[in-house]
């Protein structure tokens, strides 16, 4: 028995550390509320005892004097008003936790409901990131077998954290071939990887940055729609592997949804190749296909659609994906098959890679969104009536009382409506209206 990780970094460990990070950060709205509210406290103290002494001076009777600035410092406490955001941002947190996609914070629920366009990755994301080798062809004079390509490349693929790195590697081991431990493997994100197998350097690499890009056996695998990798053994390309993947079941009637949501169709950024990445588009209704990016590019791609006043949420799943995540507005990880870094980097992680879900929660932070605004107008209407009405006429002390616990108690059971099952659902009617005609 091997033991690879620290127990610390088991995904439910890790899962409890995101759910406490959470619970530790405060929405924006949140800081701004509280920034404001230490004044305001203060303020508060000093207009009571103004109404205190100010009266007495002109020689009003202590007793009502006394009443009407308790009065007043009782119903213009601000406790409505702290109580208006975190109720339904954490409420929605929860909701959303419950369904599968765990919002790592307040701010991030924030960022989520403003968001104006997504951007998806390709493989992993839009695709179940389970690939199958169809295909091993050949190539240059040395002429060694497909089996021989596809131990080597499984040797150099076996550290990869990358789907296509271990379809690879499910490939060799089906075929029954055995694997070669490899030496000093190194991945390079949006490219592929490589490594010592035995006194050989062995490279498996996207078309677009090998020597190999003008093959014909390349353009035939685009050409289908699959994606073409290339084995080269100390400079020299050995063959090339074809993989097809399949599209998620549920990623039609997210994108659809993601449209709806936004009022535009989403963005499809993948390092895949163009024709590939093409075929994918136009089977989801996705017409802005940037293909062939290196991570650095994804991350350009979003500060260029920033650049132009669009939020960006970003979906992904890799390494590759993680520097796009970190540029965006808003990020949600696929939590299953994501790479580590981009669970870490995102706001936001899919536990069960559930694409559908995204937008339920990104119609879920608007409406926390809308529920902050509409208790930030309660708690201040509230307020401003009732210090109003006990300094204009005459406001019995209990009924001050019970109209500012009154005005807490509504803004903090209206954030707790968000919990309710039905709170998600009806963030999402399109496709409940599609389940029920199912
Ligand atoms: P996507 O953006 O669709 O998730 P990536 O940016 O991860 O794709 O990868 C882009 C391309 O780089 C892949 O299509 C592949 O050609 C190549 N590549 C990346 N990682 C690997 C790997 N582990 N093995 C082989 N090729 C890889
Ligand atoms: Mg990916």
């Amino acid at each position: 028995m091997r033991i690879t990780r620290d127990p610390s970094e088991t995904v439910v460990a890790r899962i409890v550390t995101l759910v406490d990070e959470a619970s530790a950060t405060k929405a924006e709205t949140q800081m701004l509320v509280e920034k404001i509210k230490r004044r305001y406290s203060v303020a508060v103290v000093a207009a009571t005892l103004a109404l205190l002494t100010f009266p007495l001076l002109f020689g009003a009777d202590l007793q009502s004097t006394l009443l009407r600035a308790m009065t007043f410092m009782i119903v213009a406490s601000p406790c409505a008003m702290i109580l208006a955001t975190m109720p339904p941002l954490l409420s929605a947190i929860a909701n959303a936790g419950r369904h599968g996609v765990l919002v790592k914070s307040a701010v991030g629920m924030e960022n989520l409901a403003e968001i104006t366009v997504v951007a998806l990755d390709k493989t992993g994301t839009l695709t179940t990131g389970r690939l199958e080798l169809t295909g091993v062809v050949p190539l240059g004079i040395s002429r060694i077998s497909p089996d021989e390509i596809l131990k080597l490349a499984a040797a150099a693929e076996a550290g990869s954290e990358h789907p296509l790195g271990s379809a690879i590697v499910t490939a060799a081991r089906d075929r029954g071939l055995d694997i070669a431990v490899a030496e000093d493997f190194r991945a390079l994100p949006g490219r592929g990887v490589h490594a010592k197998v035995g006194d050989q350097l062995i490279a498996v690499t996207s078309p677009n940055t090998a020597p190999g890009k003008q093959v014909a056996a390349v353009s035939d695998i685009e050409a289908r729609g699959g994606t073409a990798v290339i084995v080269i053994a100390d400079q020299e390309p050995l063959g090339v592997l074809e993989l097809h993947d399949r599209i998620r079941p549920e990623a039609p009637s997210a994108v659809q949804e993601f449209t709806a949501l936004t009022d535009a169709a989403p963005i499809l950024i993948t390092g895949d190749n163009r024709a590939a990445a093409t075929v994918l588009g136009e089977r989801l209704g996705i017409t802005d296909v940037r293909a062939e990016l290196l991570p650095d590019q994804k991350a350009a791609a979003v500060t260029q659609l920033q650049a132009i006043g669009q939020r960006v949420l970003v979906v992904g799943d890799g390494v590759n994906d993680a520097p796009a995540m970190a540029a965006a507005n808003a990020s949600v990880a696929m939590g299953s098959s994501g790479a580590d870094l981009s669970l870490e980097t995102a706001d936001a992680v899919s536990v069960r890679d559930d694409l559908a879900a995204i937008s339920n929660v990104i119609a879920l932070a608007r409406r926390a969104r809308r529920v902050v605004i509409a208790n930030l107008i309660i708690a201040a209407s509230f307020i401003t009536a009732l210090v109003v009405w006990d300094l204009v006429g005459y406001l019995p002390l209990p009924l001050g009382v019970a109209g500012h616990e009154g005005s807490t108690i509504l803004v903090a059971v209206n954030g707790l409506r968000l919990l309710s099952e039905s709170a998600w659902r009806r963030a999402a009617p399109r496709r409940q209206r599609s389940q029920l005609k199912r």
